[in-house]
C-alpha cells in the first residue's frame, strides 16, 4: 500500500536537518572535546529542553516525566486514543557518537511535524519518548528511562551510586524530581497500542548488503559462562610431549571448535571467549589452569540453548582426550526479545515501499525496546552506519540513508491507520 501523503514529504531537507540537530545535540556534552551526556546531569535536562522545543514546534504537547524522559504528544483524530510510541534515548556512553539513540528521537519529530503540517490525525495518537537511560553510563544499571514507563523499577536502583557517591535519588531531586514519585511515569497497558524504535545498526550487516534500511527480527539474548580447564602444571623442559595435561592447550583447541560449531548452527549466533588467563604463567611452566570466558548470543533462545549444550559437551570430549578437566558455570543470562510479527511486516512494507527491498536482522545490541516488550508489542528500524561503528566518535551516517529512513518511518505511520489486526496493549 502507499500512502498518496508520503510523495508531498520532502525527505531530503528533513534529513538535513536532523543531520543538524544531531550535531546541535552532540554540543551538549559534560566534556568540550567529546560527547559525553549522561543520565540526570545538567546536560541530560539541557538537551531535554532542546528537544522538547523541537517537540512543540512540531506540534506537539510536550511534558518531562517523572524519571525525566521528554515526552511529546501528538493526539489522534478522537480524544483519548491509544499511542503509538516511538523512540530512543538521548544519553551516552562516554566519547560517544552523535547518532546512537538521538536519530531515533529527532527523525520521529520529523515524521509528526510533517502530519501536523499538512494537518493529518491518525487513529491512533503519536508520542515520542527521548529516554534519559539507556547506556546505563552513570549508575551502571541500564534502560532506567523505559523501565519508567513499564514501572519495573526495582526498590534497589534508588540507592545505586554514581562514581562520585551519588545515589540515583539524590540525582532526581537534583534534576528537579522527586524520588517518591517515580511510579508516575508508568503508563498504563491501554494507553500505548505499540513501540517502534529507529536506530542506527551499530554492525556491519546492512553495509554490507548494500542497503541503508533493515528490519529487526529480535534483539539477542545473551548468555555468559565462566569457563575453567584444569590439567597439570609441570616444567616445559622434562615432561615429555606424550605426558602433559596442558590447560592452555585444551583451551585452545576448544576456542577454535567454539568458532567452528556456532559458524555451523547459523541462525544468527554468535560466540565469543572475550578474556583468558593462564597459570601459573610463566614461559618455562607447562600451563595448569585456565580461566575464560564464554558469551553467546542470538535471537532466539531454543537455538541458544543446543549452541552452548553443543559446546560444552564438546569441551568434555577435548579434556577426556586430553586427561584433563573443564567446568563452566552461567553467571548472565537475559532472553531473546522477539519483535512483534505485525509491526515486523509493518516496517517490511514500508522499507520495501522506499527500498525495493527489506532486508531483516537481529540486533546485536541491546535496546530500549528491551523493556518496553514486556508491556507493549515492539518493532526496530536500523539504518547502516559507516564500517558498523558506535559508541565511538567516529560513528556516522549519511543524510541520503535518514532520508530514506524518515520516508520509511513516516509510511509506517501513515499506514497506521489502515491495519486493524494490531493488537493494542497487551
Ligand atoms: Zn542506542
Amino acid at each position: 500500500m502507499s500512502s498518496p501523503w508520503l510523495s508531498h514529504f520532502t525527505a531530503q531537507s528533513a534529513a538535513e536537518r536532523v543531520m543538524w540537530r544531531c550535531d546541535t545535540l552532540a554540543e551538549i556534552s559534560e566534556d568540550s572535546d567529546q560527547l559525553t551526556r549522561v543520565y540526570l546531569s545538567p546536560q541530560h535536562l539541557r538537551a531535554n529542553t532542546c528537544v522538547g522545543e523541537w517537540m512543540r514546534e512540531a506540534g506537539m504537547q510536550v511534558w518531562q516525566d517523572a524519571v525525566g524522559n521528554i515526552c511529546g504528544r501528538y493526539e489522534g483524530n478522537l480524544p483519548d486514543v491509544p499511542a503509538v510510541v516511538l523512540g530512543s534515548h538521548l544519553d551516552t556512553v562516554r566519547n560517544a557518537g552523535r547518532y546512537d539513540g538521538m536519530l531515533g528521537v529527532l527523525a520521529s519529530i520529523e515524521v509528526v511535524r510533517f502530519l501536523h503540517q499538512q494537518q493529518i490525525r491518525l487513529p491512533v495518537a503519536l508520542e515520542i519518548v527521548g529516554f534519559g537511560d539507556e547506556e546505563g553510563t552513570r549508575f551502571g544499571i541500564t534502560l532506567l528511562g523505559s523501565r519508567g514507563l513499564t514501572g519495573t523499577w526495582p526498590e534497589s536502583w534508588l540507592s545505586c551510586q554514581d562514581a562520585q557517591g551519588i545515589s540515583v535519588s539524590q540525582a532526581l531531586t537534583q534534576a528537579g524530581l522527586c524520588p517518591e514519585g517515580i511510579g508516575r511515569a508508568a503508563r498504563t497497558p491501554q494507553s500505548i497500542a505499540a513501540y517502534l524504535e529507529m536506530h542506527i545498526e551499530q554492525g556491519p550487516c546492512l553495509e554490507h548488503d548494500d542497503a541503508a534500511l533493515g528490519v529487526v527480527t529480535a534483539i539477542n539474548g545473551a548468555r555468559r559462562l565462566n569457563c575453567v580447564f584444569q590439567g597439570t602444571a609441570g616444567h616445559a623442559g622434562t615432561v615429555p610431549m606424550t605426558q602433559r595435561q596442558d590447560a592452555l592447550a585444551a583451551a585452545a583447541q576448544w576456542m577454535v571448535a567454539v568458532e567452528q560449531l556456532t559458524q555451523e548452527q547459523g541462525a544468527g549466533l554468535v560466540a565469543t571467549i572475550g578474556t583468558l588467563q593462564c597459570a601459573p604463567g610463566a614461559a618455562n611452566v607447562i600451563p595448569g589452569e585456565v580461566r575464560l570466558t564464554l558469551d553467546v548470543r542470538g535471537p532466539e533462545e531454543q537455538a541458544l540453548t543446543t549452541l552452548l549444550a553443543n559446546l560444552l559437551s564438546h569441551g568434555e570430549q577435548i579434556v577426556q582426550a586430553r586427561g584433563c578437566r573443564f567446568a563452566a558455570e552461567e553467571y548472565y543470562r537475559i532472553a531473546p526479545t522477539r519483535c512483534d510479527d505485525g509491526l515486523q511486516r509493518l516496517l517490511r512494507e514500508a522499507v520495501t515501499q522506499v527500498q525495493g527491498r527489506a532486508p531483516a536482522l537481529p540486533s546485536g545490541a541491546g535496546h530500549d525496546a528491551i523493556a518496553i516488550a514486556e508491556r507493549w508489542p515492539v518493532g526496530m528500524l536500523f539504518v547502516r552506519c559507516k564500517g558498523g561503528i558506535s559508541h565511538h566518535p567516529d560513528e556516522s551516517i549519511t543524510t541520503a540513508d535518514v532520508g530514506q529512513a524518515l520516508r520509511a518511518w513516516l509510511a509506517v505511520v501513515l499506514n497506521f491507520g489502515e491495519n486493524s489486526d494490531l493488537r493494542v496493549g497487551v
